[in-house]
């Protein structure tokens, strides 16, 4: 069992790791080259949506429903008194074709999100109820839609909670009144990027670590040398859900209802199905703390940084489509992530193989990256899954 351990990356994976582990009375060093909440670091743009996406590990619905146990608390919280901002939103997934039982995912049978496999029109009777804004029901039927998935799933304000992951980290006061870590050795800091896994054995000489969990995403592609690793390019435009002027979808129909309502609600959108998105230009709408999150892209190896004119084009049309009045409001900003993707997910012991000098055997060295674009779906599980490597 470790004594003390050196956790590298500072991203959703490595914050929620480093708790876990201090959680369980353990001495934690954090080192990354910047802070959570710098653009380059994946897990502070995404959106922050509980949702499976591409991700094809089979571990990966265990770890999802272990973070499901512990956002959902939050997210139905409706004061947020227990934590940072997570919201529980409704949302719906356009589909064609029968849409039968057996094509919906495993997690789709859990009660807490209330899922729905529907025909449009009872969507749109639904939505009498709930009065969310979804683009109206003849718009989606003029695509070829004929069902969508309709459920409920925590929303995090993934920039929200990382600074909290981190303040509990080093203050070591829990916003959930959880396990508290406050006599627990934690050291953080930034300014360090490791060149080779070498470097990390030797750091962790250095810091007294006899353990190391490796956090670094679609860093660990460099790092360990590991050629499995893919980004997966994705683009969003972000709104100000304050300010940023909607269209009213028609909610009024359904033949002989009144179509009367005071305020509707957010609701995320979205599509992979043609013509509204596919696999490689998915279009969602994700609303995000204080923020409208509009997407996007996934496109495997594309390593350009910066947003294309023709996608920036291509993401205000689906701002438009979801019901945002791109003629009356801009987008305050964009953002270009690349999701950490691998086959399975890299979590597990490394071998020790490789290395010429004994002294490394004696410390452990636990890789824990690959999510995807299920970071911020799987966190909880995969930073448990890591402890335990770590501390058997
Ligand atoms: C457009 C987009 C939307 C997304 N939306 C969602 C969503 O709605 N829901 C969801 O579940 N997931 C979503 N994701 C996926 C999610 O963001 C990622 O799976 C997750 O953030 C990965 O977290 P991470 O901590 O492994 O990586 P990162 O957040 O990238 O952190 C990696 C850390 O390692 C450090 N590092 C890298 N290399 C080194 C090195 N050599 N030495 C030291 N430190 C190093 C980095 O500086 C950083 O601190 C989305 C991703 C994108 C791109």
């Amino acid at each position: 069992m470790a004594s003390r351990v050196l956790v590298v990356g500072s991203g959703v994976i490595g914050l929620r790791t480093a708790l876990e582990i201090a959680k369980r009375n353990i001495p934690v060093v954090l080192r990354s080259p910047v802070g959570p909440l710098d653009e380059s670091n994946c897990s502070q743009g995404a959106g922050g949506l509980w949702m499976p996406y591409k991700c094809d590990d089979p571990r990966a619905d265990k770890w999802a429903i272990e973070t499901l146990d512990e956002i959902h608390p939050i997210a139905a919280d409706a004061n947020n008194s227990l934590g940072p901002d997570t919201e529980d939103m409704v949302s719906e997934d356009y589909h064609k074709g029968l849409g039968g039982k057996s094509s919906l995912p495993l997690w789709s049978q859990d009660p807490r999100f209330n899922f729905q496999n529907v025909a449009l029109e009872q969507v749109a009777w639904q939505n009498q109820i709930h009065q969310l804004r979804l683009p109206n029901l003849s718009m989606a039927q003029a695509a070829g839609y004929n069902h969508a998935w309709f459920f409920q799933t925590p929303i995090v304000d993934c920039p929200k909670m990382l600074e909290s992951l981190l303040n509990e980290l080093v203050t070591g006061k829990s916003a959930s009144n959880d396990v508290n870590i406050a006599d627990v050795d934690v050291n953080v800091e930034t300014g360090v990027y490791y060149q080779s896994k070498e470097e990390l054995f030797e750091e962790a000489k250095k810091l007294d670590c006899d353990a190391i969990v490796n956090c670094t995403g679609l860093g660990a592609s460099e790092l360990c040398n590991d050629s499995q690793m893919i980004g997966a390019r994705g683009a969003l435009l972000l709104y100000d859900r304050k300010t940023c002027k909607r269209l009213d979808p028609t909610i009024d129909e359904i033949p002989g209802s009144s179509g009367a309502h005071n305020e509707l609600h957010d609701a995320c959108i979205f599509a992979v199905e043609p013509p509204w998105g596919d696999d490689e230009y998915p279009s969602y709408l994700i609303v995000r703390g204080d923020d409208i999150v509009v997407g996007g892209t996934c496109l495997d190896g594309d390593t350009e940084p910066t947003m294309r004119p023709k996608e920036r084009t291509r993401l205000l049309e689906n701002a438009r489509l979801m019901g945002i009045d791109t003629n009356a409001c801009q987008p305050k900003g964009d953002w270009v992530g690349f999701r950490p993707y691998r086959d399975n997910i890299r979590c597990e012991i490394d071998d020790m193989d490789d290395y010429a000098n004994k002294d490394y055997d004696k410390i452990r060295l636990v890789h824990c990256y690959g999510t995807g674009g299920s970071g911020w779906t799987i966190y909880t599980g995969m930073a448990k899954e890591a402890a335990k490597l770590v501390l058997q």
